[in-house]
């Protein structure tokens, strides 16, 4: 386990799936009943923006820092209004210097009837995750191997919530590792929502992916692609996929909206292009797409 998500935090990729999330939360907070978030690899929880990791690699820059301060359309201005209040939450006025990981981000937005697990396999992040959260009785770190969590921790005794799978993919395998893994969550709790990352890299592995995400007899499957540029001749992070299953009535169009905002500010020119698509489910192919 090499990766350290401290050089990524705040990036593009962050910024889709964290604003995202906020919807998917935000809409769960429309009933009363309460609700849980497994979050299946959670990382650390708080980035600083100013160490040597964040400095090295300046994702965040050309991330969270292009829309932090930026002149938004009213509508997505309003829907993404609850992400980008947690941003704030951890950052002093008019200064951007930590960046919220999901868990921080989610446990933001949750009221006190809610719940997170929040699961991380490395030690020392575990370690650091349980820290951030020390005395937080809504909140229970757990290190562990989140694909574990997908068995063990599934379904929640609160009976509505949203898991997020959002793995490092360093490793060989791990579209494989997503796509068994949501089929044996999915046998389990059938009525959760599941969100799940997945990289625009290696776009033959992102077709068998999404193929097989189609064959998987999962009744509704929304699939998002958020891309910064046209694909690069080497390997190289071009853009960022989310698979959403089970979307409330809401997101589609929530994230219409979101998308192309975000997109106007993230993307590099030429050719790239964002694109929201049913997998399965009510419109099985329907797209909306833009560049
Ligand atoms: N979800 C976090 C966020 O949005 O802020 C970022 C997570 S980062 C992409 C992936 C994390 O998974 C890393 O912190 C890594 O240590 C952890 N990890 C790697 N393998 C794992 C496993 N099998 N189970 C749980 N966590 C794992």
């Amino acid at each position: 386990m090499n990766y350290r998500h401290a050089y990524h935090a705040g990036n593009f990729a962050d910024v889709v799936k964290h604003a995202a999330l906020a919807r998917l939360v935000e809409y769960l907070k429309q009933k009363d009943k309460a609700f849980r978030v497994l979050d299946t690899h959670a990382g650390i929880g708080l980035y600083d923006l100013s160490s040597d990791e964040a400095q090295k690699t300046g994702e965040w820059r050309e991330g969270i820092g292009r829309i932090i301060d930026a002149p938004l359309p009213p509508q997505a201005a309003t829907l993404l209004s609850p992400y980008l209040d947690a941003v704030r939450d951890v950052n002093l006025a008019g200064r951007l210097t930590r960046y919220p990981g999901s868990p921080a981000i989610v446990r933001h937005l949750l009221r006190k009837q809610d719940r997170l697990s929040a699961i991380e396999l490395h030690p020392d992040d575990a370690g650091r995750l349980a820290r951030h959260f020390a005395g937080d009785f809504q909140t229970r770190v757990i290190e562990l191997d989140g694909w574990l969590a997908l068995g063990a921790h599934l379904p929640p005794k609160e009976k509505r919530g949203l898991v997020l799978v959002d793995p490092p993919f360093e490793e060989e395998g791990e579209f494989g590792r997503l796509l068994d893994g949501l089929a044996r969550a999915y046998r389990r709790w059938p009525g959760g929502i599941y969100v799940l990352w997945y990289p625009i890299k290696d776009r033959r592995a992102v077709d068998a992916f999404r193929a097989g995400l189609a064959a998987a007899g999962i009744a509704k499957i929304l699939d998002l692609r958020f891309e910064i540029r046209s694909p690069s001749p080497e390997p190289r992070l071009d853009g960022t996929g989310l698979i959403v299953v089970n979307p409330p009535f809401t997101f589609e169009n929530e994230i219409r909206v979101v998308l192309p905002a975000l997109h106007r500010l993230l993307a590099e020119k030429p050719a790239a292009r964002w694109s929201v698509e049913w997998l399965a489910g009510e419109r099985p192919g329907a797209t909306a797409t833009g560049a």
